[in-house]
């Protein structure tokens, strides 16, 4: 009985690395789609080269798959966004208000727990608003274009 239960609780970990794997790939094809593949810091159409930047971190899952805190950027200024915040954060007060950039701050400094179906729900959500933008999203294609795995 016990062992049963530490199965599927170990189960249900690996299909949320999962999730959080598919989630954070279609997340960032669809925020590259969403800004026309173009660094918004930079203006570089280097498609290799492009990812998926946050303005806050994306330890925080509470704003990882937020559109406001993504944005398609290169892999330079995606990398250069650790040491230096300023272009990202000006590119995000040209769409936002300085209210909803200390709304986003507290929000990224925030736990919230997700359960595997927030996670499908995230999926489907994202799935949804590329179908709006007349993009077709395949898993295995668009998930071997990913490589911002690590960065910020
Ligand atoms: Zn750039």
């Amino acid at each position: 009985m016990k062992i049963q239960k530490q199965t599927r609780r170990s189960v249900r970990a690996k299909e949320k690395k999962r999730l959080i794997k598919e989630l954070d790939r279609i997340f960032s094809f669809y925020i590259r789609n969403r800004d026309g593949w173009k660094c918004v810091t930079c203006g570089s159409t280097d498609k290799e080269s492009l990812q998926c930047g946050h303005l806050f971190s994306r330890i925080s899952y509470n704003t990882r798959w937020d559109e406001r805190n993504a944005y398609c950027q290169c892999n330079c200024c995606n990398f250069r966004h650790e040491h230096d915040p300023g272009p990202l954060t000006s590119y995000f007060l040209s769409l936002y208000s300085s209210r909803e950039y200390q709304k986003l701050y507290n929000e990224s400094h925030k736990q919230r727990h997700f359960y595997n179906y927030d996670l499908i729900k995230l999926i489907d959500y994202y799935k949804a608003r590329l179908k709006e933008m007349g993009v077709e999203y395949d898993t295995d294609k668009n998930g071997k274009m990913e490589s911002d795995g690590a960065a910020s």
